[in-house]
């Protein structure tokens, strides 16, 4: 047997090389041998190591599996090894799987435009086997006759029998024989991160099947069986989060949505939970997240984002999926359509919230922010809507965003670690996390207490509050973790850069919402310590916090000057 491949590897190397005539000899154009045609196509599929687990994930899932097992050692540099119970290989298809084009997805051409498996270019495994060192244990459904076969950089090492149910698939040491690849590999923990992260999609939009993620022998993921995406999404993300999505199922011609949405003021900072899936497939595609966030018109804060998982089931004769060879991305026959559908299926879930009025901006020429004069705490002011105070005061009129100001104030607080009156609370907070939040907010947990947040860890992705600054016992406490989190998963900045980032998203948190509406004594504690702030003239995020009209600006615009 071994013979026999070895025999095969040879002429897999001299195939596609010209036969000698002295033309071709003399000629510049060669034809690729097909290890390094593969190592090219591992270049676009394989990126890393997350890339593997993707695509073994896939084939696991396109075989009928109902318990996914993937185990990993740093960071899956060293090892991916995922395990289904799917309906297995036989011996023939066990050695033509690592062919280049070898499919079991596709027969005629018409296929490639009605696709409705995961896979269907018949290049992961051997793109995966150029440039690792794989393991392939497998055997038919109900057989438990299976074979293994090894291969290393795109040669065939080893075929042996092996009893076994379903398959298992071993990459180890990613990218062995190109060290350029391997160089912009990321920290263990990086790359674990992004792991986490195709597990996730693909256990969201296949809540039938079980997975499991083992780091380095920690269970680092637990997903069972499900019955609905709902239960689905709780298991990944808790109670407590779902209780701030919404439910739709819709349906038009040749178009279904299973989707959760945030509730009308349910937003994050961060795009951390948005995700979008054409059947089942994850994809990227900016005009269906614009269709997405043109439902929250009128009714999402600046720099916020709402939450969406949008399953969209089309018709595969009106989808291309054959764009990209990671598959990310798609074309669609009839993409305004699903672009009103998607917008009008949200809108229409939501509550019709008033549209907010057109605000035209004062002309900077007449309007001097620069302010100074004294508050008092008898200062007369008024409302103007529930976000605007208006004083008078020496030579002019003051307004304060009132929102804004708060957050430059607790913003400077925050930085200075300073008056932040962190309490231990009577009932410790329970907060569930995702799993990679939860793991970047206990590695970090040290900022953490300077900005008066104390945490323990509870396991099972659950952090306890302790410990929490006065101004945010009553905040979203499970809103504030996950954006802090997705600020230091982004954040390679610098550390200063890091702990402004995090101030200003805690800021951003507590800070009085438009909707509070302030008595004499706050507003006037509420100027004086924005006087006393370092720059009190803007929000963290740049907007101003109050505008000064003088007596001359008010002259000015009343045209008696
Ligand atoms: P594709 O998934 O695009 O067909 P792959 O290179 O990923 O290409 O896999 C090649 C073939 O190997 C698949 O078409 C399938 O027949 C078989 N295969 C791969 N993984 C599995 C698995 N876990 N269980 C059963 N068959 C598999
Ligand atoms: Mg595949």
């Amino acid at each position: 047997m071994l013979e026999y491949h070895r025999k095969r590897n040879e002429e897999k190397k001299n195939r596609g090389t010209i036969p000698v005539s002295d033309a071709v000899e003399m000629s510049q154009i060669k034809i690729l041998p097909i290890i390094l045609r593969n190592k090219i196509a591992a270049g676009e599929v394989i990126e890393r190591p997350a890339s593997v687990v993707k695509e073994l994930i896939e084939n696991s899932i396109d075989a009928g599996s109902t318990d996914i097992q993937i185990e990993i050692l740093y960071g899956g540099k060293r090892l991916i090894k995922v395990s289904d119970n799917g309906k297995g290989m036989e011996r023939e298809d066990a050695l033509l799987c690592f062919e280049r084009y070898a499919t079991s997805k596709l027969l005629t051409e018409d296929d490639l435009f009605n696709i409705r498996t995961m896979g269907f270019r018949g290049e992961a495994l051997p793109s995966i086997a150029s440039v690792a060192k794989v393991k392939l244990v497998t055997a038919p459904t109900g057989t438990y006759q299976g074979v293994s076969v090894e291969i290393q950089g795109g040669e065939v090492r080893a075929v042996k029998d092996s009893p076994s149910v379903g398959t298992t698939v071993e990459v180890r040491d990613l990218f062995f024989n190109i060290p350029a690849r391997r160089k912009f590999l990321k920290a263990n923990n990086t790359e674990l991160f992004h792991i986490i992260d195709r597990v996730t999609e693909n256990a969201l939009s296949h809540y039938e099947i079980g997975f499991s993620l083992v780091s380095d022998n920690h269970e680092t993921l637990r997903i069972p069986v499900a019955s609905s995406l709902k239960e689905r999404i709780m298991q990944i993300y808790g109670d407590e989060f779902l209780n701030g999505l919404i439910e739709i199922n819709t349906e038009a011609t040749h178009i279904k949505m299973n989707s959760f949405v945030a509730r009308e003021n349910n937003f994050r900072n961060s795009k951390a939970y948005q995700f979008i899936f054409i059947n089942k497939r994850p994809i990227r595609d900016p005009s269906i997240a614009h269709a997405a966030y043109s439902a929250y018109e009128g009714m999402l804060p600046q720099k916020k984002h709402p939450v969406f998982f949008l399953f969209l089931t089309i018709d595969p004769r009106t989808v291309d999926f054959n764009v990209h060879p990671s598959k990310r991305e798609v074309r669609f026959e009839n993409k305004e359509s699903i672009y009103h559908f998607v917008q009008s299926s949200i809108r229409e879930a939501l509550p019709q919230a008033p549209r907010s009025m057109p605000y035209e901006s004062l002309s900077p020429s007449v309007v001097s922010e620069a302010l100074e004069f004294e508050y008092k705490t008898s200062l007369s002011f008024i409302y103007l809507g529930d976000a605007f105070i208006a004083l008078s005061g020496r030579e002019g009129l003051a307004l304060i965003d009132q929102h804004a100001a708060h957050e430059r104030i607790l913003y400077e607080k925050f930085l200075r670690g300073v008056d932040i009156n962190s309490h231990r609370l009577l009932f410790p907070k329970q907060v569930r996390l995702s799993h990679k939040e939860y793991r970047v907010i206990l590695q970090n947990s040290s900022i953490l207490r300077d900005f008066g947040i104390e945490i323990d860890d509870f396991g099972h992705d659950t952090i306890i509050v302790r410990s929490l600054p006065e101004v945010l016992t009553e905040a979203d406490i499970r809103g504030i973790l996950s954006d802090i989190a997705s600020c230091l998963i982004a954040g390679v900045a610098p550390d200063k850069e890091v702990r402004e980032a995090l101030a200003a998203k805690i800021a951003c948190h507590q800070s009085v919402r438009g909707k509070t509406i302030l008595k004499q004594e706050e507003v006037s504690q509420l100027l004086s310590d924005l006087q006393d702030c370092l720059h009190p003239d803007n929000c963290p995020h740049g907007r101003p916090t109050r505008i000064f009209l003088s007596l001359e600006d008010l002259k000015k615009m009343f045209k008696r000057k």
